[in-house]
């Protein structure tokens, strides 16, 4: 008979936000993400109350390992509070989410708005306790061991790999199959052979989405456009502070005239960062905004919709994707093949009549996989 194992979306599951899944392999009680989300201007956190009224966990004492996929705040916005109170918990994630963490959850806090002194000391401790871990590192614990990929998306995402009684496991966080700005997508090893995929399935529910991989290039060439030909100055409103470094990188690539490109403070703390942990971004058009003031017409790339300098902006809102449409979810899971996929990280469906990646599976006879769209606050046996 194989061991149990335990699953339960605290958050981000049938939604986007929040993401937090407990898993219990054996005697070790596992957070996969702990973010935050944002719905009509208000925060939510991951539900705790439920796992500690199952009968598996009576207080977050008895965590014993979270695991980080990357640096976004739907995936670790809660972090340092959740470690607080749990102070039994061992932290893993790469070194790169670790220094993109440190921003989220502390610069962008203490650093850049005034906070109170003793959170902010607090808060900086946490830090010291999270441990780095490298792709293709193995972890052994009591009753399972870990290994860890690279997930491509963002700079530092890492995929998680367990093997317990046999079985191997794989939590994807979010990912990406073709190479994003900064990664060369997803690296995993062929012979995997997965038995259960916990993945983050933005868009498992939107058959008629398609992702242009082109999107990107577009947004870039619209701006140029505006900059070259009209001569004027364009502000670029970028909402995600990582997604404009993205834009960033990809202005830099295509900036054949040589526009002055002007950065806010925000994203260039991060774009520091990264620079710090070897990854180039900047080059010699690139200055931030307030240090040195454009005297010609320039690309000023913002996250912050307030921050605006004196003088006549054209402004566009740039946005693209760095998750997987549909069908390169479903090349994904045919790929792998794993017997049973829990998909979470899950938008609602733009219609009714959509159909999910399950019945797009199901009428492919080559996958044996089964699926289990998991419900926040639902215990799964797997
Ligand atoms: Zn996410
Ligand atoms: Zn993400």
């Amino acid at each position: 008979m194989p061991k149990e194992i335990i699953f339960m979306p605290l958050g981000g599951g049938q939604r986007v936000g929040a993401s937090c899944y407990y898993l219990k392999l054996g005697e070790n009680n596992i957070l996969l993400d702990v973010g935050t989300g944002r719905e009509n201007g208000i925060t939510f956190v991951p539900n705790f109350r439920t796992l500690l009224m199952s009968p598996y966990v009576e207080s977050l004492g008895q965590i014993n390992q979270i695991y980080i996929s990357h640096a976004h705040t739907d995936h670790v916005g809660y972090l340092t509070q959740l470690m607080k109170e749990a102070p039994n918990a061992d932290v893993y994630m790469t070194d790169i989410t670790r220094l993109l963490c440190e921003y989220q959850l502390y610069d962008k806090r203490y650093l850049l708005k005034r906070g109170n002194e003793n959170h902010r000391l607090d808060t900086l401790s946490v830090f010291d306790k999270i441990t780095e871990v490298s792709y293709m590192k193995k972890l052994k614990f009591s009753s399972y061991g870990s290994t860890f990929f690279s997930a491509g998306h963002i700079p530092g995402a890492m995929m998680t790999f367990f093997r317990y009684d046999r079985r191997n496991i794989l939590y994807t966080g979010d990912y990406s199959i073709d190479p994003t700005p900064f990664t060369e997508g997803c690296v995993l090893p062929n012979n995997l052979n997965i038995d259960t995929l916990i993945m983050c399935g933005l868009h498992a529910r939107h058959p008629n989405y398609r992702k242009r991989s082109d999107k990107l290039f577009h947004e870039v060439r619209k701006v140029f456009d505006f900059a070259r030909r009209k001569n004027i100055s364009v502000l670029c409103y970028i909402p995600q502070l990582s997604k404009g470094i993205e834009f960033i990188k990809m202005l830099n690539r295509y900036n054949d005239c040589q526009v002055p490109i002007y950065i806010d403070r925000s994203i260039m703390n991060v774009v520091y960062k990264m620079e710090r942990l070897a990854i180039p971004v900047l080059n010699e058009h690139n200055r931030m905004m307030g240090t040195d003031f454009p005297t010609r017409s320039h690309i000023y790339v913002t996250s912050d919709i307030t921050s605006r300098p004196p003088g006549v902006y054209t402004t566009l809102n740039i946005d693209f994707s760095l998750h997987e449409d549909f069908p390169q979810m479903k090349k994904f899971i045919k790929q792998l093949n794993p017997r049973q996929a829990v998909v979470v990280h899950c938008a609602r469906p733009y219609r009714d009549s959509d159909i999910t990646l399950e019945q797009e599976i199901i009428a492919d006879g080559e996958c044996r996989t089964q699926f289990i769209f998991a419900q926040e606050n639902e215990i799964y046996k797997l």
